[in-house]
């Protein structure tokens, strides 16, 4: 054997023993010896010691013989490669003449270790030969790094060679299905993957990844379960990531049998339990996430934040907090950005203490986090902390659209709008989606003239993309709709091309907002999608409100279409018995009541205030002993509609019942404390109102003007007028001035009257009605027409202002004034007959009032056959022995019917004996056989239940009755005489007003009635 061949083993066998050092150095010895194949041998070894020195050395010392050896040219790109000297590396390159692939190959290593992939590229594209295996897996993962459009051209175009070659290594494929994964292309990464016959765990980590990347989690589970190797740690991680991801029942069977499998040598493994622990956060399995990071022994960062983050999920905010105070490590930015939002989440006192704290000791290297900053700033604006969140935002260096969004928003739940459209219209970032729907948000909350002309203005400008956003248009429409500015929110609707039901539904409330409740149907009509919950409920409230019979039509049917699904929501159904009631269909609501299987406060409260609206009112009790039964606590809302149940009813001591039920604290409540003062008044008990509003310190509208009409339908009408002047300016409203010229108009004080209605700017149909009803009263039918007359120039005719005119009429016994307005009712209201019937019946009154009972009679006979309706009966409550009982006129059915027969005449012949003459005029139909004057006027139904009171045992110490239509004149006479006859006070509430019949035989009308 030759010197140099030994030389050239030795040097092989040191080098194959990674013995680089010794290689070097018995090449350095034997200087003579050198072949082409020891020098090759030589630049391996510095290659592998990145000893750039000594094999420059060794470099300059070759022939160029030596240089354009391939194989040493080889070597040589391999060593500059290595040493970072890619520009040597590819003067090589370039020097060799017949490049192979074994020289690509080393090219695109090198290029790749040092972090070139698109020159890999660059050379592949002007590569001419067949790239072979190895160079074809390097130009994969080149391209799969650089993944832009070029690097997936040329990727895709590689692929079609291999699709187009039987015979393909699976490394290759490895790398082909890898590229893939990352372009995106799960499909054809499939395909590889399945063509790959021995894969291993790298390439499983690789489609894995690649579905969890796209959300394909039940696939990713899928390969998991297939995989037939001893899976890796990182394959687990995934699977625990993938299984709290998916949540669903076959994800946590497979996660919970994963954890019960994991090896005790799996279990050092923090990244894997804190995955798994992350897994049963997800599932909810509090316990067991809590026993998987007691297991954990080197506790992490990661780990507590996991966990931190996982309470924070749960929703357990508290339980976050106690970690935060025992974790030893230092907090990074991501663990204060999220402590920092459960404490805004908890916002209680300790959350407060424990966030501030933190905040104050926020590390420097934190406060460069935008992030972290961004939610210290929503803590503190959660905190109500607005001082400091603004501090923050100022400290924020680089503020981006979602600083300015956390800010704005902030602004927004501390109700300062005006700063939210301040900081708005400071920023000169391009604004982003939310951004602008806050805006939107922000102006329709104002709605004041800033607000609208920033908010047209950013309309205005809106940039086209987002007029694709439908978020961001719903949010306009919903802005214009609380502008007023209707016109407009249907222009934008019809702008946006993919209409949902959100968006339905911000322009279906914006109509109900603006109060156009029909064409809130006509859309609705015009909807073609599946309804949601939100919308169903806005549209049982339009039928409810417009309760006409198109509202009937549609609103029976949405209810019949209701899917039993929905039908389980109880603010749907509640609206719906609302509707219903509104409808004056109190069977099917009671109906829909029944199947309301959870029932609520406000499931009850709507029940009440339906039996409320139809008059039947003592239904109520019955309600609210089963909401006692069921133990439903009444709140503020409930006992209001209580309160307005029994102001209804009427009854002083049914009243005092209830007022002894309600809890002191909620007593104290001016909402409480204002529909008292309004009960009060309606029952007569002007004391106890009176009482009540003394001590209310800061009296509302609400509270003046329910003391006001509590006095005016007692006929206190200076009272009234005085408690009205006190009402300072700003919280008059019509309510109010209609309270207080009802009051001067029942106790004859016209020019109080007439200077308050002077002194009204916005003279309402309420308004102009109550001054008529004043003039009409005083027998003042010139200026009660003048003001009609005035009134009909813009606006249309009123019925109940003719009324008011046509009972003066009657009151002053004018039958030609009676039959001129009737014939002008007629032809002005043609379609109100229940109404006109009512008129019908003053005009008959007012020729009875003269004795022309012929007259009456034919008249009444006449128009009854052409309208076609039926005339009101009378009835009336009175209550005895805490029970409320009803009669109707000439009612005979009660139990006791013989007995109040038998009062009935002992009052008539007492009546006749202090000189009371039957008014025959308060009859107003032709006597039957058996029947005379005084036998009908006996049996009106207040003269029943006055009777039914002095049958009771002891006689009750005052009598208190409601009558549902006005009380008639013989009736009044009656009932004074027997006030004082039978010394009793009497209180009857009619259709109009609330008498006070006193012992003395006065009533406090004065006979204004
Ligand atoms: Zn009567
Ligand atoms: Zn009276």
């Amino acid at each position: 054997m030759s010197s140099s061949t030994k030389l050239n083993s030795t040097l092989k066998t040191l080098i194959d023993s990674k013995q680089y050092e010794e290689a070097l150095k018995h090449f350095d010895q034997q200087p003579g010896l050198h072949t082409d194949f020891s020098i090759d041998m030589a630049i391996k070894a510095c290659t592998m010691l990145h000893d750039y020195k000594r094999g420059i050395n060794i470099l300059q010392k070759l022939s160029s013989n030596s240089l354009s050896n391939h194989y040493i040219q080889i070597s040589l790109i391999r060593f500059y490669m290595e040493c970072r000297d890619v520009d040597n590396a590819y003067r090589v390159f370039a020097s060799i003449t017949n490049k192979c692939n074994y020289s690509y190959t080393a090219m695109f290593k090198g290029l790749r270790s040092n972090g070139m992939p698109e020159k890999i590229i660059d050379l592949l594209e002007e590569m001419k030969i067949e790239p072979n295996n190895f160079t074809l897996t390097l130009s994969f993962y080149a391209c799969a790094q650089v993944a832009n459009a070029r690097a997936m051209r040329i990727g895709q175009k590689l692929i079609h060679k291999l699709l187009n070659n039987s015979r393909n290594e699976d490394i290759v494929l490895n790398a082909a299905t890898n590229m893939l994964i990352k372009f995106g292309d799960i499909v054809n990464a499939e395909r590889f993957y399945k063509s790959v016959k021995n894969k291993n765990n790298i390439m499983y980590c690789a489609i894995m990844k690649g579905y969890i990347e796209k959300k394909m989690f039940e696939q990713a589970l899928d390969l998991f379960e297939h995989v037939n190797l001893v899976k890796s740690d990182a394959m687990y991680t995934m699977a625990f990531n993938v299984c709290g991801k998916l949540g669903n029942d076959r994800a946590i069977k497979i996660g919970n049998k994963l954890l019960d499998e994991l090896s005790d040598n799996r279990k050092s493994s923090t990244a894997n339990l804190t995955s798994a622990m992350h897994m049963l956060m997800k599932f909810g399995n509090i316990q067991n996430a809590e026993r998987v990071f007691e297991l954990i022994q080197k506790k992490d960062v990661i780990a507590y934040g996991a966990m931190i983050k996982g309470y924070v999920d749960n929703e357990m905010f508290e339980k976050a907090l106690d970690l935060f105070e025992h974790m030893n490590c230092d907090l990074d930015h991501a663990m204060y950005t999220m402590a920092f939002s459960a404490c805004a989440k908890l916002g209680n006192d300790r959350a407060i203490k424990i966030g501030n704290k933190l905040f104050d000791d926020l590390p420097d290297n934190c406060k460069s986090s935008t992030a972290t900053l961004n939610s210290a700033l929503h803590m503190l604006m959660k905190f109500g902390n607005i001082q400091n969140a603004e501090r923050v935002f100022k400290l924020i260096p680089q503020k981006s659209v979602i600083t300015y969004g956390a800010m704005m928003k902030g602004y927004v739940e501390n109700e300062m709008f005006e700063k939210a459209l301040d900081l708005f219209e400071e920023m000169s970032l391009v604004k982003n989606d939310a951004l602008y729907t806050t805006a939107f948000n922000v102006c329709a909350k104002l709605a004041n003239d800033r607000a609208m002309k920033i908010g047209n203005k950013l309309l205005d400008e809106l940039p086209d993309n987002c007029k694709n956003n439908t978020a961001i248009l719903t949010s306009a429409i919903h802005m214009l709709m609380k502008f007023g500015n209707t016109h407009n929110a249907e222009r934008v609707f019809e702008l946006i091309q993919k209409k949902d039901v959100i968006t339905y539904g911000a322009m279906l409330k914006g109509y109900v907002d603006n109060e156009m409740f029909e064409k809130a149907l006509d859309l609705f009509e015009q909807m073609n999608l599946v309804t949601n919950d939100a919308i169903c409920t806005i549209i049982f409230n339009v039928c409810a409100k417009l309760a006409n019979d198109r509202a009937m039509k549609i609103g029976n049917k949405l209810l019949d279409e209701l899917s039993d699904n929905r039908k389980s929501n109880t603010a749907n159904l509640t609206s719906a018995m609302h509707m219903l009631m509104k409808f004056g269909d109190i069977q099917n609501a009671e109906r829909v009541f029944k199947i309301i299987e959870k029932k609520d406060l406000i499931t009850y409260g709507a029940l009440m205030n339906g039996y409320n609206m139809n008059d039947q009112s003592e239904k109520c009790f019955k309600v609210f002993e089963e909401m006692k039964h069921h133990n439903i606590v009444p709140d503020e809302s409930t006992w209001t509609i209580l309160i307005g149940t029994y102001s209804q009813i009427a009854m002083i001591r049914q009243c005092k019942y209830l007022v002894n039920q309600i809890p002191p604290h909620i007593l104290n409540k001016q909402q409480i404390q204002n529909a008292l003062i309004d009960m009060w008044g309606k029952c007569g008990a002007v004391e106890a109102a009176k009482q009540i509003f003394n001590t209310v310190s800061e009296p509302d509208t609400f509270t003046y003007s329910s003391m006001i009409n509590a006095l005016g339908l007692n006929g206190m009408g200076c009272e009234a007028l005085n408690v009205y002047k006190q009402m300072p300016h700003n919280l008059r409203n019509e309510i109010a001035e209609i309270s207080v010229l009802n009051a001067c108009s029942h106790s004859g004080l016209l020019r109080e009257a007439q200077a308050i209605f002077n002194e009204i700017s916005v003279k309402t149909e309420k308004i102009t009605g109550a001054m008529v009803d004043c003039y009409s009263r005083m027998f003042l039918f010139d200026e009660a027409e003048k003001l009609i007359d005035d009134y009909e120039k813009t606006k249309s005719p009123s019925f109940v202002m003719y009324m008011s005119l046509l009972s003066g009429a009657r009151n002053n016994r004018d039958t030609i004034l009676s039959e001129k307005i009737f014939n002008r009712m007629l032809s002005l209201f043609p379609d109100e007959k229940d109404n006109l019937m009512s008129s019908v019946i003053l005009v008959s009154n007012t020729y009875s009032s003269l004795g022309e009972d012929e007259q009456a009679h034919d008249f009444r006979s006449h128009h009854q056959k052409k309208l076609g309706t039926r005339v009101k009966v009378g009835l009336s409550w009175t209550e005895v022995n805490g029970e409320v009982t009803g009669f109707s006129a000439y009612d005979r059915f009660h139990p006791s019917s013989l007995k109040i027969q038998a009062e009935l005449s002992r009052i008539a012949k007492e009546l006749i004996e202090n000189g009371h003459q039957f008014n025959s005029s308060c009859i107003t139909r032709r006597l039957n056989e058996g029947e005379t004057v005084e036998s009908v006027l006996m049996g009106h139904s207040e003269k029943i239940a006055i009777a039914f009171n002095f049958i009771q045992e002891p006689i009750p110490e005052f009598i208190q009755i409601r009558k549902n239509l006005r009380v008639c004149f013989d009736c009044h006479a009656a009932t004074k005489l027997i006030a004082k006859i039978r010394q009793r006070d009497i209180i009857i509430r009619d259709a109009n007003r609330i008498h006070h019949f006193q012992r003395n035989g006065q009533c406090s009308c004065q006979d204004h009635f």
